[in-house]
């Protein structure tokens, strides 16, 4: 498994980088931590002519939690993520949700950035950014715009951003409540057969916010009011557990594949859902 050859480039400013996207066109391919880009090119499932590393740019780094407002570079990696105190105190679920993700090996590389930018519906950082309601920076030839979470992913491998755009940073508002991210796999290391994250707050004994996102059960993460809404205003008994899965159970699609059938995988959305609400209330 050996890449077609290419052309190597490790700019140190996001102008030089768009620069040498807009010279290249499709020909040109960014690259962050290369543990989802590299194995696509060793399969010769991805030709990259032209490969932009974006290690040596600076302002694609650092994790800032600014007040109620936490903002991810994109090159920030899975591994950072889990050894911030600040995001542990601001964002928890990214810390619960990152150990879950592949080994310490593919951690120490893969970005969060990449995570998201990659558009596999397979990948678990796009379902917890709906589910924390976060905004996506990009830049490209025409300056800067923010896109939604919730609207960037379009279909597998498709997103909101265009091919001349880089991903510059991630923001969303710090969260207080219970949370939780429950993922099945198969083993260690792999991606998700049905995963569920959670995020909630509780007044008074009853559920006063919630929000839901489901992984690898559609071709995009897939987040769903509806199993949220079933929630409010309630004590997150078994009644609202089982109103809400039945909610995702129509907001999600998932294929057959390796991982199993579509009646196997709807079943393990359901139980992965039941846990994280349990787990995210315990905690609210
Ligand atoms: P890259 O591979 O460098 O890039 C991925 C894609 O995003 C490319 O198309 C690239 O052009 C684009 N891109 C990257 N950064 C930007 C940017 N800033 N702006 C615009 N486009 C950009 N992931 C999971 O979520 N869960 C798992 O369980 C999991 N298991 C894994 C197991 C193994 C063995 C391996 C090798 C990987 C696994 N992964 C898993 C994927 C891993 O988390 C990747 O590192 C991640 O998906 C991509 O991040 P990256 O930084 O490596 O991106």
């Amino acid at each position: 498994m050996i890449p077609a050859a290419f052309e190597y480039y490790r700019p140190e400013s996001l102008q030089d980088a768009l620069s040498l996207l807009q010279t290249h066109g499709d020909d040109a391919r960014v690259m962050a931590g290369g543990h989802s880009l590299i194995p696509m090119m060793k399969l010769r499932m991805a030709e990259v002519p032209h490969l932009i590393d974006l290690q040596a740019i600076a302002d694609l780094r650092g994790i800032r939690v600014d007040g109620d407002t936490v903002s991810i570079g994109a090159m920030v990696t899975q591994h950072e993520v889990i050894e911030s105190t600040d995001l542990l105190r601001a964002a928890p679920i990214l810390r619960e949700a990152a150990l879950q993700i592949a080994d310490p090996q593919v951690r120490y590389m893969g970005t969060i950035g990449g995570n998201v930018a990659n558009g596999d519906p397979g990948n678990d950082m796009p379902g917890i950014m709906q589910c924390l309601g976060a905004e996506f920076s990009l830049i490209g030839p025409d300056g800067t715009r923010t896109v939604a979470a919730r609207n960037f992913f379009e279909a597998a491998y498709m997103t909101a951003r265009t091919d001349e755009e880089i991903l510059t940073r991630i923001t969303f508002p710090a969260h207080a409540g219970g949370f939780a991210y429950e993922k099945q796999k198969r083993k260690i290391g792999d991606y998700a057969t049905a995963a569920a994250a959670v995020l909630l707050t509780k007044e008074g004994g009853t559920c006063a916010t919630a929000s839901i996102a489901m992984t690898n059960l559609s071709d995009v993460p897939v987040w769903s009011e509806a199993a949220a809404a079933a929630l409010d205003g309630t004590a997150c008994d078994s009644g609202a557990i089982a109103k809400a899965m039945a909610a995702m159970d129509g907001d999600i699609d998932p294929g057959e594949d390796n991982r199993g059938p579509v009646a196997f995988k709807r079943h393990v959305a359901g139980i992965t859902l039941s846990r994280a609400i349990t787990r995210a209330w315990s905690r609210a």
